[in-house]
């Protein structure tokens, strides 16, 4: 990188550095990774338990790894119970806001009531600890209270994407066998109904392990029951079975939680398990010293619960840690591009965490949408998902954030639980970078033989240790999950292989850069779709842009890209020409995209990540694989 094209840093102000939970990283994260059982004891003594753990991390089967193994627990012990018996019980726990403006909150008393009642309907209906509940629902409170109903009674819950097809949803339903089915009549998005009972019918009929299919009256729309198997939930909670009080079960530390499946943007969705003990103590741990949660603040986690963002960050870890929670069911631009914001204006909301393609999406439309609100209230801001782009970063920062608020970018996935690199609120940021690992976690970047590269170099990205919230298999498939992530050096340590490329910089900021099977190789030189996506959207003309590699003779790859253009400007063979020119000078001309295509939407998962796989096999008139997750 040459000098011109070196990141800017921002610093934390006095102001974050003063009130920061944790003010210092470099101690406490030798001290976590020298002791790091240590650690995590000391982040699960913040949690109740019904019993402690007898070994922290039992290592004899790796890397089928066990925490807190021997210890009982119920996530919603922790995440409502608690809650209870202090100065929380009247606190809101649940803000949410429809489309179409209706709004209703739930204080961690009523949404234990909630909670309860559900749970009790549950059982009535013969859930058991250990059977698998599918969820298919909008993003209303019920989503949450049938998640937490589950879980405080030991079963688990596989949700599904309220939007994804009948055939999508049918194959996970017989993936787990569910007896159960939870969903609703209907949602909102962009002002149309979308009809999700007629699509769970659809798959039931599919899928004959589905017995009891529990609906919630969202949208009032008109539906087709089955009256043997379908009941409405007012109905069931009007019986004398609905009481507001249930005992939470105690669970082992290592029993599951939930399923829940990867967004599917490389390949067909991976269904991964995620236990009680690990994931409770992990998801509450990042979000309060990552996102330095206070008890007065409003957390704002604008994912879909049906993405691990929304499990780990809509409902757990923040319920957890006592935030208040706002919960939004609708498009970010409806009926206008202010939506997000006045949102943020009339909750007072203190952080927002979104992804990058939401940013973009909102940017397009400019500043003045959200200049027209009083966004003072926030305090910090986060991303996830993709890597973010700098020019998307500093428009976040500066519009959204106000110059003040720092950009928490955390990197991880569905496997992961939770943050595996991301800044504290006290981190120098370099837009574009997750910056550093969280504490107790080793990353590295390694070459095709396994050993690390030096700084600056692209590679493949590693984590050299378990950790708690680690997923512990793929459903129904050990050996898959064994073979697919993890191996064993000769020393016998193990790697866990995130599938991601990356590079690590003189200071050990780690930077995605790209799938690892989508890295460009270029006349020899190896390429980061995120680089060249990055280096197109800096123009001020591109809102989005997606790179992919297509086989060429010569130089092995050529870059091919596809564009979109911000709102109101035309495409042209002149800006076809001039972006080409524009991705050559920022990155060098090796860079140079043999193809530019404008289009009108790029082909993206329903948790908003571009699928490049898709635009490469259309390119290459092939099979476009596994498109359940697609966005329609
Ligand atoms: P699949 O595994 O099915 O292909 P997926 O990897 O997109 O889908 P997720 O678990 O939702 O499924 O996403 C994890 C991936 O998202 C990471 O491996 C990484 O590529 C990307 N990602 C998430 N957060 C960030 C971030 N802050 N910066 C860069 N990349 C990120
Ligand atoms: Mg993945």
């Amino acid at each position: 990188m040459n000098d011109a094209a070196k990141p800017d840093i921002f610093y934390p102000s006095e102001e974050v550095l003063n009130q920061a939970n944790v003010n210092e990283y470099e101690e406490m994260y030798k001290y976590s990774v020298e002791n790091r059982e240590q650690f995590w004891a000391e982040q699960a003594e913040t949690l109740n338990w019904f019993k402690k753990w007898d070994t922290v991390l039992d290592e004899s089967n790796a890397p089928f790894y066990k925490w807190f193994d021997g210890g009982q627990i119920n996530i919603v012990h922790n995440a409502v119970d608690r809650h209870l018996e202090n100065a929380n019980r009247n606190k809101m726990a649940i803000i949410w806001e429809s489309e179409h403006g209706e709004v209703r909150n739930f204080s961690y008393n009523g949404l234990n009531r909630e909670v309860c009642k559900f749970a009790n309907v549950l059982r009535s209906m013969g859930v058991e600890k250990g059977d698998i509940v599918t969820i298919y629902m909008p993003q209303i409170p019920e989503l949450v209270f049938a998640m937490l109903a589950c879980a405080k009674i030991g079963a688990i819950h596989s949700v599904v994407y309220g939007g994804f097809s009948t055939e999508a949803l049918a194959s996970r339903i017989d993936d787990a066998h569910s007896r159960v089915l939870v969903t609703a009549d209907g949602g909102w998005r962009r002002g149309k109904q979308i009809d999700l009972k007629s699509i769970a019918n659809a798959a039931m009929e599919r899928s004959p392990s589905i017995e009891v299919c529990i609906c919630v009256k969202n949208n009032g729309l008109d539906v087709e029951m089955e009256p043997t198997r379908d009941f409405w939930l007012h109905d069931l909670f009007a019986l004398p079975i609905a009481s507001s009080k249930c005992e939470t079960v105690p669970t082992d530390a290592e029993d599951p939680l939930f399923i829940l499946y990867t967004s599917g943007t490389t390949g067909k969705p991976k269904g991964m398990l995620h236990t009680h003990g690990g994931y409770s103590v992990y998801t509450s741990t990042t979000h309060r010293m990552a996102f330095d949660i206070k008890p007065q603040d409003r957390w704002w986690c604008a994912a879909d619960p049906g993405w691990i963002t929304g499990h780990s960050y809509i409902v757990y870890g923040p319920l957890i840690n006592g935030a208040t929670i706002m919960l939004y069911e609708g498009a970010p631009n409806y009926p206008y591009p202010n939506r997000w914001w006045q949102i943020i204006e009339n909750y007072g909301i203190n952080i927002l965490y979104t992804s990058p393609t939401a940013i973009r999406g909102l940017m397009r439309f400019g500043d003045r949408w959200p200049k027209k609100h009083d966004l003072s209230s926030l305090r910090l801001l986060g991303s996830v998902g993709e890597p973010i782009n700098p020019e998307a970063w500093r428009w976040y920062h500066n519009v959204i954030g106000q110059d003040k608020c720092p950009i928490i970018d955390t990197w991880w996935q569905t496997e992961t639980g939770g943050f595996m690199v991301c800044p504290l609120p006290i981190t120098p940021l370099k837009p574009g970078s997750a910056t550093k690992p969280f504490f107790g976690n080793e990353l590295a970047v390694v070459d095709d033989d396994g050993e690390e590269v030096e700084v600056n170099e692209e590679g493949k990205l590693i984590i050299k240790n378990p950790w708690p919230g680690m997923a512990r298999t793929i459903f129904k498939d050990d050996a898959r999950y064994a073979e697919l992530y993890w191996s064993q050096r000769e020393d016998g340590s193990w790697r866990y292989l995130a599938g991601d490329s990356a590079k690590i910089d003189d200071d050990g900021y780690i930077w995605v850069i790209g799938r690892m099977d989508e890295v460009l190789k270029v006349s020899g030189y190896r390429l980061g779709t995120a680089e060249i996506e990055s280096a197109l959207v800096s123009h001020p003309k591109v809102s989005e842009a997606a790179a992919v590699g297509l086989p060429h003779e010569l130089k092995g790859n050529a870059i091919h890209t596809y564009v979109i253009l911000i709102d109101g400007v035309e495409p042209s063979k002149e800006l076809m020409l001039e972006l080409k020119t524009h991705v050559g000078n920022e990155m060098g001309k090796i860079a140079t995209p043999e193809a530019v295509e404008f289009v009108e939407a790029l082909p993206k998962t329903r948790s908003g990540k571009i699928m490049r796989r898709v635009l490469k096999a259309r390119a290459l008139g092939q099979d476009e694989g596994d498109l359940s997750t697609l966005e329609e």
